[in-house]
């Protein structure tokens, strides 16, 4: 190999191509125009690949193929001017002088201006030469050389054309076969039908996206509707549960309550009973017991005149004789009718004191009052006129003792009681149906 004389600037010419070097600068110019020198591979190779991978093959072609479409109508005018008289000649130099910058070698194989077609072979252009240590489906073929002879035949033609490469990655001479023919078909409208494309394609996949999430997301709104209903139901369930155990001890509660009420109106029966005489219906000798206790502490604290009353029907034995037991009884329930009716207060009592024997508790009545009411009783029973043929006044009559007294503490009940006892009998000795009183005060 010749080897030129190291300096700062070297111009050489090659296919009437000047290439200068400005080495103290580290520039390189090709047709006067700044330039660099890459390995094919792997520089370039692995510059492009990655982009092609990025991008996808056919943006990336039709992007390559309009960028070197660019100022082809300059090239073009070169051809048929400076660097030939006809088009055929101009482009087969202009081949010849782009090949010294490693774009191969061009060859035309058809050419019909007529029909406006042409076929181009480029052997060992730089493109191929990137990809040959490729996989077959990573090659992105041609498209700088397919965007240059488009635009300049297109020029030649003067009508919008299109061309086809095809790529032969022979291991001898590898080559690009571009067949050129009218079209209407244009780089920057196959750019804008590949980028609607694309973005049709994008928006189909954002629509499938949104579509599967919408079934997603209606699936989960499904799940937890069902999920809910089976909630609420559980909730009924239980509320329903909730409100018959509400009922049940409602219930329960109401037949607890009816029978305490039942308990106490039978414990109030049991009471009144234990206070009261079967026969008469009025107070029994207990309550007489109980009363006189009461009363006699009320006199003795308050100082008023207390008043007992004990009455005994005359001759009622012979009564019994002569009328039988069962007119006797009902004898008694009219004498403690008369008796009850006589004792008006509030605060009186009548009480059956025993056998044919009756007890007027008065409270807060002196002796005249009593004397006035035994009076009164007395009349009754002459008006009620209850026959009593063995009584000397021929109808049933009671003689009544009467003891009156403001009680003292050094006095008892029962010497009171005794009293009421002594006057009843003197009552009983002065011939009966009359009262006698005495004022205890011893
Ligand atoms: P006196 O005038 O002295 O009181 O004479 P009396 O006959 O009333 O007195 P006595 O004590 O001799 O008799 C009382 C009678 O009263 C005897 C008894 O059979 C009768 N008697 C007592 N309790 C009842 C009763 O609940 N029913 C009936 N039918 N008779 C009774
Ligand atoms: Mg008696
Ligand atoms: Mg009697």
């Amino acid at each position: 190999m010749e080897k030129i004389q190291e300096k700062s600037e070297i111009t050489i010419e090659l296919n009437k191509v000047p290439i200068q070097w400005e080495l103290d600068k580290g520039n390189l110019t090709f047709f006067g125009i700044d330039s660099a020198l890459f390995w094919t591979d792997p520089s370039i190779s692995n510059m492009l690949a990655p982009i092609v991978d990025e991008l996808g093959m056919d943006l990336f072609r039709l992007l390559v193929a309009y960028s070197s479409s660019l100022g082809t109508e300059a090239d073009y005018h070169a051809m048929i001017s400076t660097l030939a008289t006809n088009f055929k000649d101009g482009f087969l130099s202009w081949g010849k002088a782009v090949s010294a910058a490693g774009w191969g070698s061009f060859e035309i194989l058809e050419y019909n201006p007529i029909d406006r077609q042409a076929v181009v072979i480029v052997k060992n252009p730089w493109e191929l030469s990137t990809q040959k240590n490729l996989q077959g489906e990573k090659r992105w073929g041609a498209p700088f050389l397919q965007g240059k002879l488009i635009g300049i035949f297109s020029h030649a033609f003067k009508v919008p054309c299109w061309a086809n490469d095809t790529c032969y990655f022979d291991a001898e001479t590898p080559y690009v076969e571009i067949r050129i023919f009218q079209s209407g078909m244009t780089i920057m409208d196959e750019l804008k039908k590949l980028r609607q494309k694309r973005m049709l394609d994008k928006e189909r996949e954002l629509t499938a996206m949104v579509d599967l999430r919408t079934i997603e997301l209606q699936q989960a709104k499904d799940e937890i509707e069902k999920y809910s209903v089976t909630l609420e139901q559980k909730v009924e369930e239980r509320t329903a549960n909730l409100v018959d155990l509400n009922i049940q001890l409602e219930q329960e509660i109401k037949i607890r309550k009816n029978a305490e009420a039942k308990l106490e109106e039978l414990n109030r029966e049991l009471l009144e009973l234990s206070f009261t005489d079967k026969l008469t219906g009025i107070a029994n000798r207990r309550r007489f017991d109980t009363v006189l206790l009461t009363e006699w502490s009320r006199a003795l604290r308050s100082r008023c005149s207390l008043c007992l009353i004990i009455g005994d029907v005359d001759w009622f034995k012979k009564y019994n004789d002569s009328y039988g037991h069962q007119a006797g009884d009902n004898c008694l329930q009219l004498v403690a009718n008369v008796l009850q009716r006589n004792a008006k207060r509030v605060s009186d009592l009548v009480a059956r004191y025993g056998g044919e024997e009756f007890a007027l508790i008065l409270p807060i009545t002196d002796g005249e009052q009593a004397k006035s009411i035994v009076e009164k009783i007395i009349m009754d029973f002459r008006d009620l006129n209850i026959p009593h043929s063995l009584s000397e006044y021929g109808h049933v009559t009671m003689s009544f003792g009467i003891a009156v007294v403001v009680p003292r503490v050094d006095q008892t009940v029962e010497l009171f009681l005794k009293a009421a006892d002594d006057a009843l009998y003197s009552a009983k000795k002065e011939g009966r149906n009359k009262c006698v009183m005495l004022n205890y005060d011893t």
